[in-house]
């Protein structure tokens, strides 16, 4: 089926969509995204989203492409033409084209160029990946010092997967100065005697949706939750170790450089908290 995707205004067929060969989202990342999850063909946490992103544009003084009302009926009236029941919505924002490429920023009333489109994921809560866990390899993060921006520069990201892939991994985790930052596109998480343990948020880290409603899930349902740097080390003599993102949700991890943790499946906090904020995300949905 040819999806419906959305470009600055209009609802056209993928085919015939269009973007400038001189955007700069195309010629220098100088773009920002967010991806949204839909379950039962409803929205999960639109508002973290609408507000991270207008945190990233603001960050690169990029201009709003139109108001967080509008972005929520696009959302929606896409969700609805591409008929998605379980799925994600990616959105990206761009500083748009003046028609040349220059490292300067084009004049502050060029209009930045918005493109949404759908992505439909039958089984995306009820995920096989999730109920056999994740294996983790640990590389070295070189990224940016700007994590906290949702920028489009994913290439090294990319490679992380690709040097999984190829260690036969579902995924990597990023090791800075000696401690974990996070999983190439995820947060990342050890359990140990109970405890919940993540690194807190800074200009390192991407500030997850899914992080921020896990944790508050997390000490609602009175588990022991701390916030500090720790090593890759620490995370493989773990009882057990998840990941959270908006399309993964909580992802178990099972194996971390080759080592088992704990009896080599799922731990029972990741299984717990995958449940409880599955739950959570579905009765909150717009
Ligand atoms: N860190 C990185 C680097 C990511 O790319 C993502 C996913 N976008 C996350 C963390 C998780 O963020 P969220 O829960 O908002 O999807």
């Amino acid at each position: 089926m040819t999806r419906t995707v959305y470009v600055n205004g209009e609802y056209l067929p993928e085919t015939e969509a269009k973007v400038s060969i001189f955007d700069r989202g195309f010629l220098m990342a100088d773009a920002v995204y967010e991806v949204t999850s839909v379950l039962d063909g409803k929205l999960i946490d639109f508002e973290g989203h609408a507000v991270r992103l207008k945190r990233s544009l603001d960050e690169l003084d990029m201009s709003e492409p139109c108001t967080k009302e509008e972005l929520l009926e696009i959302h929606r009236k896409l969700v609805e033409l591409n008929g998605i029941d379980e799925g994600l919505v990616y959105l990206q924002v761009s500083r748009g084209s003046d028609g040349d490429r220059d490292f300067v920023f084009p004049s502050a009333d060029t209009p930045p160029t918005l493109v949404l489109f759908t992505q439909n994921k039958p089984g995306l809560a009820d995920n096989p990946a999730a109920r056999k866990g994740a294996k983790i390899i640990s590389i070295e993060d070189i990224r940016w010092g700007r994590r906290d921006i949702k920028t489009v520069q994913l290439l090294y990201p990319s490679m992380g997967k690709m040097m999984a892939k190829k260690a036969g991994c579902d995924d990597a985790w990023l090791v800075e100065d000696g401690f974990v930052t996070e999983g190439t596109s995820n947060n990342a998480y050890f359990v140990k005697a109970g405890k919940i343990v993540t690194r807190p948020l800074s200009n390192n880290i991407l500030h997850g949706i899914t992080r921020k409603a896990v944790m508050r899930l997390a000490k609602e349902a009175q588990m022991e939750v701390e916030e500090r740097l720790f090593t890759i080390d620490e995370a493989k003599a773990a009882d057990e170790a998840f990941t959270t993102s908006a399309s993964a949700f909580v992802m178990p991890v099972v194996e971390i450089d080759g080592v088992a943790l704990g009896d080599g499946t799922p731990g029972p906090i990741a299984r717990r908290l995958r449940e409880i904020y599955l739950d959570e995300a579905r009765k909150t949905a717009i």
